[in-house]
């Protein structure tokens, strides 16, 4: 199995390289990352510049190829399937959940998506930060491992998209749905160094997630899985409006 590992985080990222060396027990992996940070990207595609695709000299796994893509994670992940082709894309492991409305602007989803978009299935890992401290990678080797043992067996029959979250210390697994429950979206303002006045994003998740939701499972010590749509089209609402107004067309 030929597997292709990429990141938002860059090519630097300690979860890149604890994911590469779970990868590389199952497949041949080639590492294309970002070579800067690009979380919170989304799905942003490089069409108004050229891209360059380089050896990185610095790797911490010598016996795995790995390059830096001067793009977004989708570039990654596109350039390297163009570049090395893959069976699967696996992305993360990122410094930071991506649950619930985050997978509407994670760049380790996008990458993992953009994936499908080739014809390719996408994972996508992610786990809890700290600012002080990385998460610890030894501790959660084995459940990447667990991880891939189920998903990359299912992905043949299934060519999904999945999402898996880990909790710092994991205690299980479960399937779990996209939580969402609002949450609070917060503008900070404060003046610059320079007398100007200037705009912080802050986003706190609502509490108590629905239970069986990707954000309950993780509060609950549980790494979660969930499969996701390609589809976004809200089908029943389609199908009514189909039903109520017709264009006459
Ligand atoms: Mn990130």
């Amino acid at each position: 199995m030929k597997i292709l590992v990429t990141n938002d985080d860059g090519i630097h990222s300690p979860g890149l390289w604890a994911l590469a060396r779970a990868a590389a027990a199952f497949g041949e992996v080639n590492v294309v990352a970002p070579s800067a940070e690009q979380s919170a990207m989304g799905h942003a595609i490089s069409v108004y510049h050229p891209l360059r695709l380089k050896p990185f000299g610095f790797s911490p796994l010598p016996d795995i190829p790995a390059y830096t893509v001067t793009g977004t994670p989708a570039d990654c992940s596109a350039l390297g399937l163009y570049e090395f082709g893959a069976d699967v894309v696996l992305s993360g492991v990122n410094l930071g959940s991506n649950i619930g409305h985050e997978i509407w602007h994670s760049g380790t989803v996008s990458a993992a998506r953009q994936a499908l978009l080739q014809g390719v299935p996408g994972i996508a890992f992610s786990t809890i930060a700290s600012e002080t401290a990385d998460p610890d990678f030894e501790l959660l080797a084995p459940w990447l491992s667990r991880c891939l043992d189920v998903l990359l067996l299912l992905l043949p029959q299934e060519r999904l998209l999945f999402n898996v979250n880990l909790p710092p210390q994991p205690q299980g697994l479960r399937w779990a749905e996209q939580s969402t429950r609002h949450y609070f979206a917060r503008r900070q303002a404060f003046t610059t160094p320079n007398g100007k006045v200037a705009y912080w994003f802050d986003v706190t998740p609502e509490v108590d997630p629905q239970e069986g939701s990707d954000r309950w499972a993780v509060e609950h010590g549980y790494v979660s899985i969930t499969p996701l749509r390609m589809n976004l089209t809200a089908q029943r609402q389609l199908a009514g409006f189909r039903e109520k107004v017709d264009f006459g067309e």
